[in-house]
């Protein structure tokens, strides 16, 4: 079935929230979403369901929201599909966005898939480029991600349908500020009874797997197989601490067991955009570019002056990272 598309309008970000704090995807959403609905025309609004949600409108308001749309209900408190599922369907089923952008979280690629299913529409995932098509009259939605194996880059539009939908990836935009005065607030009632709800949640545990965002850092220190063995992800340590950052690696090193996935960059680990990317060891492979490419600084440590890693390199040493990167601790150190 297709829309009558010119009823759609405005661009809308999910925002996702936990223990009362808003996920930063969906800041970078906004500032995104800011860029695209100037292109097309439109206002920028954040739309969520909760238990207590309307607290998060000043610090939309700070990343540019023009609208917040909400709900809120004690039945909301804890994510679930199906609560969340109907109650986002009935702000968008009343106010028909143009285009939803939702975080490619856990959550987010959860929620996307039943939205879209239920709105009869299209869904873009796990997007790492927006653009609108200036070329169409009306105005789709380009996105763009990696697709066979991230040997090819795919971009998809929706051209009959509305809300154009994607979950775009966590580090892939940046976040930043554009204060706006009187965000406008839209609180809608719905109504949810707990003993319709299939599923109950009974106990919260929290994960304690190390669980770092590589994209908070300017300067990330990164490995491959090249360091050789687990102990030498103390070398990719010492120096990112010396020089205020964190580390990271490729993902053989994760499926050698030398370190945690939540590490790992890459098309299928984190995308990161740092001031400084230090790749030792790392061959450059196609996956693994696709998450750090466009960090402003690469320094790349490889013992084969062949490898592709160099090609994208700004500064590239030949030699053994095993010894390298400690020499560089020190000097650093001694700064
Ligand atoms: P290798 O390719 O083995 O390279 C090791 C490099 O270290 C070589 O260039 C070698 O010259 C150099 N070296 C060896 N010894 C030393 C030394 N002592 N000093 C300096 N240099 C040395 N990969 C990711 O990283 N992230 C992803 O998210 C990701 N997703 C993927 C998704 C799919 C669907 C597929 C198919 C693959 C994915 N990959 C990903 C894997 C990717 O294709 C590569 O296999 C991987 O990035 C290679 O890791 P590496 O560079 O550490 O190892």
């Amino acid at each position: 079935m297709t829309h009558n598309i010119s009823e759609y309008k405005d661009v809308w970000v999910f925002i996702e929230h936990d223990s009362g704090k808003i996920e930063h995807v969906s800041l970078e959403l906004l500032t995104k979403g800011r860029q695209l609905a100037k292109d097309i025309g439109c206002k920028i609004c954040a739309f969520t369901v909760g238990d207590n949600v309307e607290i998060f409108s000043e610090r939309l308001a700070e990343y540019g929201a023009e609208k917040f749309y909400f709900i809120e209900s004690p039945v909301l408190k804890e994510y679930r599909t199906e609560p969340y599922r109907d109650s986002l369907l009935y702000l968008i089923e009343k106010y028909k966005p143009e285009i939803i952008l939702i975080g490619a979280t856990t959550l987010g690629r959860d929620i996307a898939a039943p939205l879209a299913t239920k709105l009869d529409t299209g869904l873009t995932a796990d997007t790492t480029a927006l653009d609108i098509d200036f070329e169409s009259d009306a105005k789709n939605l380009l996105m763009t991600r990696p697709t066979f194996g991230g040997n090819l880059m795919a971009v998809i539009y929706c051209p009959d349908n509305r809300p154009q939908m994607s979950t775009v990836r966590p580090g892939v935009f940046q976040a930043t500020k554009n204060p706006i005065n009187n965000i406008e607030k839209i609180r809608e009632e719905f109504e949810l009874l707990e003993d319709k709800i299939p599923k109950k949640i009974l106990e919260k545990v929290k994960s304690d797997s190390d669980k770092v965002n590589l994209s908070f850092y300017d300067v990330i220190v990164a490995g491959g197989r090249g360091i050789g063995k687990k102990e030498n992800i103390k070398l990719l340590e010492d120096l990112a601490r010396t020089l205020g950052g964190t580390w990271a690696v490729s993902r053989k090193v994760v499926q050698m067991g030398w370190a945690p996935y939540s590490r790992q960059v890459g098309q299928t680990g984190q995308t990161v955009h740092p001031k400084i990317y230090i790749a030792a060891g790392i061959s450059g492979a196609i996956q693994h570019l696709a998450g750090m490419k466009s960090s402003e600084i690469i320094i790349a440590i490889n013992k084969d002056p062949q490898a592709p890693i160099f090609d994208i390199a700004t500064y590239g040493i030949v030699g053994d990272a095993i010894e390298i990167l400690p020499r560089l601790t020190q000097f650093f150190g001694n700064k």
